[in-house]
């Protein structure tokens, strides 16, 4: 007792950029690559032609959001369409916001992979939530000029290789650093174009699969490019001092595999198999006014998993119930929430839809009712709205619920 913990020792000095003289180099020769080299995009021409600095926010906002989602050729299309219609919508109607529906339809890709979480008359973006510690960045570098560091996937990328981390890229502890490595590198006369130079690079030179080392402006400051073009003794020598206790080494036991190149960087833990879950999903019925079905579709809350999206009534479940079981707790969930009573034995089981987000394995376990007459929900509780099958297809719906 009594005695304080030694401070963790610092990272050897080939995972930081501790060398000013070193910082600046690579700051002008990245800078001077993008000059030549960068891809002409609306939102960056936007961004270093007008004016009002809210504006840019705005556009840059925009593109982060689309590029979150998709790659750059399809979100060009989908910015200028976003661009135009929104500038249309703000001299037709200056005091409205539109409805998350227009939004949707707006911004809703082939794909369907899309979801989306724009307004139009968003303040500034970094008080919205949705707008993370990389969107604020961006945004912030980009459009207001502060010198601050973004980290997305492609600077993960290039920063794991610049300074050969070979640690689990996506532990807290090597993020932390990376961020830190990003706001020491930024240039403060241009902070905007080097984070974009430094993605840019990520995007076209230093690419996941066969990288372009030998057209790379940076290569010159890339231990992972220096380790390749050493000789084999010199490998040997430098990758046993590397493993070890070093937090930012690869583990003692996923060395260097030198068929691999700088692509040995980064790494990341074995994934995780997705999660299974298993949900009652009821296909409530009617007949509508003119004679055609009608279907009630609900919202589901503005946060979490498909937030704000409309589906079918649904219920998670435990995975290990009967199927009567299942049937019983759906058709208590519906009588509770459409305050009338519902037979479990009306429930007509109609099958089962699969469906995979990238974490959670999903079984929509589907059952449909016909109703005679209305169902009134408490409209603040429960958005919910009965839809014909083209109306269903035109909303705000997962892709989940289309397979349903
Ligand atoms: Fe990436 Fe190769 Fe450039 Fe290093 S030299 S930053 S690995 S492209």
């Amino acid at each position: 007792a009594g005695v304080p913990a030694a401070a963790p020792a610092p990272p050897p000095a080939r995972h930081l950029f501790s060398d000013p003289a070193e910082v600046e180099a690579l700051r002008g020769n990245l800078l001077a690559w993008y000059d030549r080299c960068k891809r002409d995009l609306p939102w960056r021409t936007l961004a270093a032609t007008e004016p009002d600095a809210d504006r840019r926010g705005y556009a840059v906002w925009v593109s982060e959001i689309m590029l979150q989602q998709t790659q750059v050729a399809t979100v060009i299309h989908y910015y200028n369409r976003w661009m135009q219609v929104t500038a249309a919508y703000r001299v037709l109607c200056p005091q409205a916001a539109p409805s998350g529906d227009l939004v949707h339809c707006l911004w809703q890709i082939p794909s369907g992979k899309i979801q989306l979480c724009l307004s139009l008359t968003c303040p500034l973006p970094s008080l919205l939530p949705g707008v993370g510690r990389y969107t604020a960045g961006a945004i912030a570098s980009i459009s207001y000029g502060q010198a601050t560091g973004v980290v997305d996937g492609n600077v993960i990328r290039v920063l794991c290789r610049l300074r050969c981390i070979g640690a689990d890229s996506s532990s807290p502890a090597v993020i932390d650093r990376l961020w830190d490595m990003a706001n020491v590198l930024v240039d403060s006369s241009r902070p905007g174009d080097f984070n974009q130079a430094l993605m840019e690079l990520g995007a076209t030179v230093c690419v996941p699969k066969a990288p372009l080392c030998r057209e790379c402006p940076v290569k010159q400051h890339c231990q992972a490019w220096r380790r390749v073009s050493m000789s084999p003794t010199a490998i040997v020598t430098l990758v046993f001092a590397g493993i070890g206790d070093c937090p930012l080494c690869p583990p003692a036991t996923e060395p260097w595999d030198s068929s691999l190149g700088v692509t040995n960087f980064p790494r990341k833990a074995a994934k995780k198999p997705p999660r299974a879950m298993r949900t009652a999903t009821c296909v409530l019925e009617r007949r509508g006014c003119h004679g055609a079905p009608e279907y009630l579709i609900v919202q589901r809350p503005s946060s979490g998993l498909l937030a704000g999206l409309w589906e079918f009534p649904s219920l998670p479940l435990a995975q290990d119930l009967q199927e009567e079981k299942e049937r019983e707790e759906l058709a208590h969930h519906l009588q509770a929430w459409m305050g009338r009573p519902v037979a479990a034995k009306g429930l007509q089981f109609i099958g089962e839809v699969i469906h995979i987000f990238s974490h959670i394995h999903q079984t929509y376990v589907v059952y449909s009712l016909h109703l005679d007459g209305d169902v009134t929900l408490d409209p603040v509780l429960f958005p919910s709205r009965w839809v014909t099958e083209d109306e269903f297809h035109a909303s705000a719906v997962s892709t989940a619920m289309k397979k349903v």
